[in-house]
């Protein structure tokens, strides 16, 4: 892979914290959610327009309306802005809207097709570009995705590691694989990489214990999914935790200890 200089996550603190709900649902749910949470931890807004289900007949995202909202989050409560695209409708809508981060998910990054068109579509952007780790233990797949995007002069690229698919398991929905995650880490340096602790657990227990993890390895920020009424969200409702977690949490960390 070229060498990158991803200098991007520099003008954020560390760690970088982007939170909000797992699906945009209605444009009351997506204001209340930034107004809950704390500008001094969570930098970043996020919420997933289209989403991707395992099963069809589930909610499947509100659509392009969601990006109005985003909009408004943006204007209102002065949060940069990020979502999930799959395809180049998605690019060019994302782009349309002015979404400031743009990630690709877990299911897009096992897609080499997929990822290429993203990659054309998102040409010379200079929009941050985040990579989910492929939903297989595949490191060479993630590799693979970042390399199409630098090859179409994308730079400011960071990668999201939010566990890899298994068959059942009863702590985590999707294992961290700590061990090929920190294997990246240790191969592009250069590339700020993120933990996903809700897509890594699949329920709201075991998120403290994976960021505490993930700090301890050095990551440079999180992913956090969160949402005013966990209970009633149309998507992952299990995993979802209240904004106001986010500084309960993060306020009682002290970086200073952790050597860089
Ligand atoms: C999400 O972030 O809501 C999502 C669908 O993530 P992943 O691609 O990691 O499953
Ligand atoms: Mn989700």
């Amino acid at each position: 892979m070229k060498k990158i200089e991803p200098n991007w996550i520099n003008s954020f603190k560390k760690p970088l914290i982007i939170s909000g709900p797992c699906s945009a649902e209605n444009e009351n749910q997506i204001l209340e959610i930034a107004k809950r949470l704390d500008k001094n931890y969570v930098e970043i807004f996020r919420a997933g327009i289209w989403k991707p289900r395992t099963r069809p007949n589930n909610f499947e995202g509100i659509g392009e309306i969601g990006l109005k909202w985003l909009n408004k989050v943006k204007k209102k409560k002065g949060f940069l802005v990020a979502i999930e695209v799959a395809n180049k409708i998605h690019v060019e809508l994302a782009l349309k809207y002015d979404i400031d981060i743009i990630w690709i998910g877990a299911r897009s990054t096992v897609n080499p097709f997929t990822v290429q068109e993203i990659a054309e579509s998102l040409k010379d952007t200079n929009k941050i570009i985040l990579v989910k780790n492929p939903l297989n233990p595949d490191i060479d797949l993630w590799i693979g995705a970042l390399e199409r995007l630098i090859n179409k002069g994308i730079k400011n690229l960071g990668v999201i590691h939010r566990g890899f698919s298994i068959y059942k398991n009863l702590k985590y929905r999707n294992i961290p694989n700590w061990k090929l995650a920190l294997k990246f880490k240790k191969l592009y340096p250069n590339i700020p990489m993120l933990c996903d602790p809700s897509h890594i657990c699949g329920n709201r227990e075991g998120i403290f214990e994976v960021i505490k993890k993930a700090i301890h390895f050095n990551y440079e920020g999180f992913i956090i999914e969160t949402h005013c009424d966990p209970d009633k969200a149309l998507s992952d409702s299990y995993q979802q935790i209240l904004p106001e977690k986010i500084k309960e949490f993060f306020s009682k960390i002290d970086f200073k200890k952790k050597k860089n």
